[in-house]
């Protein structure tokens, strides 16, 4: 509960409701980080409890050993401000027919087999785990969440009603994962903020472009696995102008086998069960 919410309490009026429908409409957040962070906890725990919707990879520790390396890898740049207060965790959901990752508000991430089997080089993938980062450290379900609800949300716990009740409407937007639908704008400003992080890592930070041609290539002949993808992650092709762009902007040299490491990332994949 922010300080905030206890001075809403004591003082309520239109006033205070019209300003907070205002501030959000400018991308302001009611929630906490931690709220952030308590809102990821209970969405873990229910994605941990149905393995029919999302099977967890059990017995190949290795697996996740290896995207948790990257992850490491891009938490340890200086433009990820909130690692020491986000949990950030991965887990690997065993289903070949999604090519997908999400992230929860707090930094807990997921990583379809399917994403893995898609990609071919191992920057491809940091550039993907740092547009999920991305999602949590710019806190867009929460913002998205104060936007759409954050007037009746203030206004019920001005009316006295229990504070937990923040975490209650929170938790039941996100039923199915509902919520973790990004806008285009969030989209964009993730694949920005993915490609700052990897700036300080050994990978090449345009990478993420890869995945984006990869899924223009092949829209067509693989709609389902795809269509999943794209209902959580929408992908217009200035998506991947935006990188060209900013590959240009900061005037990097083409990608080499030094900074996509695609023999190692092709080893990992042969390995996968
Ligand atoms: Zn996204």
């Amino acid at each position: 509960m922010s300080a905030f919410f206890h001075y809403l309490r004591r003082r309520t009026g239109i006033l205070t409701l019209a300003v907070l429908a205002t501030l959000a409409a400018c991308g302001f957040n009611i929630f906490s980080d931690q709220d952030d962070v308590n809102l990821g906890r209970q969405l873990d725990a229910q994605i941990r409890s149905n393995p029919g919707e999302y099977p967890i990879l059990r017995g190949r520790p290795d697996v996740k050993q290896y995207v948790e390396g990257i992850v490491r890898t891009v938490l340890a740049s200086p433009e990820v401000k909130k690692k020491d207060i986000y949990p950030y965790t991965v887990e690997i959901i065993n289903d070949d027919k999604t090519i997908n990752a999400f992230c929860t508000p707090g930094g807990y991430i997921y990583v379809y087999t399917g994403l893995l089997k898609f990609l071919d080089n191992e920057a491809s993938l940091a550039g993907v785990l740092g547009h999920e980062i991305a999602h949590a450290e710019l806190r867009h379900a929460t913002k998205r969440i104060t936007a759409a609800y954050g007037v009746q949300i203030a206004l019920a716990i001005a009316l006295g009603e229990n504070p937990t009740l923040l975490e209650q409407i929170a938790s039941n937007l996100f039923v199915n994962l509902g919520f973790l639908k990004n806008s285009r704008d969030d989209e964009e400003e993730a694949d920005n903020s993915s490609m700052l992080y990897l700036r300080s890592t050994p990978y090449y930070p345009g990478a993420i472009r890869y995945f984006f041609d990869k899924i223009l290539e092949q829209k067509g002949s693989r709609g389902g696995a795809l269509e999943r993808l794209l209902s959580t992650h929408p992908l217009p092709r200035d998506r991947v102008e935006n990188v060209e762009n900013t590959m240009k902007k900061w005037n990097l040299p083409p990608p080499t086998e030094a900074n996509l490491f695609s023999a190692r990332y092709l080893k990992f994949k042969r390995n996968l069960p």
